[in-house]
């Protein structure tokens, strides 16, 4: 059977990008996001088109989207996968460092749901795949605002999860620990960042994000009856 529209946000590093070359590995025709899409257009998948779009401008992020679909057919997948962690203390953050959080993590994460949820609860089939983090599920230190929107991630995944069941549509929620990314780069507190990459070595370091990709696609491609609702990968060596 011809395989359907996968659109994946953030596909220019980490996890994203693990996401795009084994989704593409998988056959899958792709639809690529970031704003540095000059490092997508790098990975020169066949199959794929990439697009500028920063994920907090629902016009840009329609407008690829309504391009992909006309070449490729309905989007069947959307993976909201975009995101920033500036980690920081509550009194000390600047706000304009929580609101770029809920923007890119919330925000983001609504505007492509917004954009892809109706067309599919029409067709009766999709698949909406949010990433969590374990930062969704409980609360560490230097993360307050970081956690506040993964919890939110989390919350808006199976809140809207229960509202389409009905209509056969999916939403996953991927709750990653520690993977290899740029994530931790973007913190401009250098003794948080410091100390988070201290822990990092007393755990091991961090796991492939290929790990995470993999994951994905499994939930995927269960059959559409199936709903995973989450799953939690982290390093074995991960405590909290
Ligand atoms: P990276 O920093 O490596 O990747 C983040 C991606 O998000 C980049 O491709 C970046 O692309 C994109 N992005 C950031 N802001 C925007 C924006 N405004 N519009 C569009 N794209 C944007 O980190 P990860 O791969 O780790 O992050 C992916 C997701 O995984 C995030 O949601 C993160 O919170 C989550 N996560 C990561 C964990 C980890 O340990 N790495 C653990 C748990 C969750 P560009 O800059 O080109 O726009």
């Amino acid at each position: 059977m011809k395989k359907k529209l996968v659109v994946i946000t953030g596909a220019s590093s980490g996890i994203g990008k693990a996401t795009a070359q084994i989704f593409s590995d998988a056959g899958y025709p792709l639809l690529l996001l970031g704003r540095r899409v000059e490092l997508i257009e790098e990975m020169n998948l066949p199959n794929a088109i990439c697009a500028k779009v920063d994920v907090t401008d629902i016009t840009t992020f329609k407008n690829a989207i309504s391009k992909a679909e006309s070449k490729f057919g309905p989007v069947d997948c959307l993976i909201n996968n975009a995101g920033v962690m500036l980690l920081g203390n509550g009194a000390d953050q600047a706000p304009n460092e929580w609101k770029k959080m809920f923007d890119v993590n919330v925000m983001g994460v609504l505007n492509g749901i917004n954009i892809v949820l109706k067309g599919m609860i029409n067709r009766k089939c999709g698949t909406v795949i949010n990433i969590g983090s374990v930062a969704g599920r409980k609360t560490f230190p230097a993360h307050s605002a970081y956690c506040g929107t993964k919890f939110a991630v989390h919350a808006i995944t199976e809140n809207i999860r229960e509202e389409v069941s009905n209509s056969n549509v999916r939403f996953i929620v991927i709750a990653p620990g520690t993977i290899k990314a740029e994530l931790i780069e973007h913190t401009t507190d250098n003794e948080i960042k410091k100390d988070y990459k201290e822990w990092l070595d007393s755990i091991g370091g961090p796991i492939s994000a290929n790990y995470v990709a993999e994951s994905m696609l499994f939930a995927y491609k269960q059959p559409q009856e199936v709903c995973i609702r989450e799953i939690v990968i982290c390093p074995t060596k991960q405590q909290p």
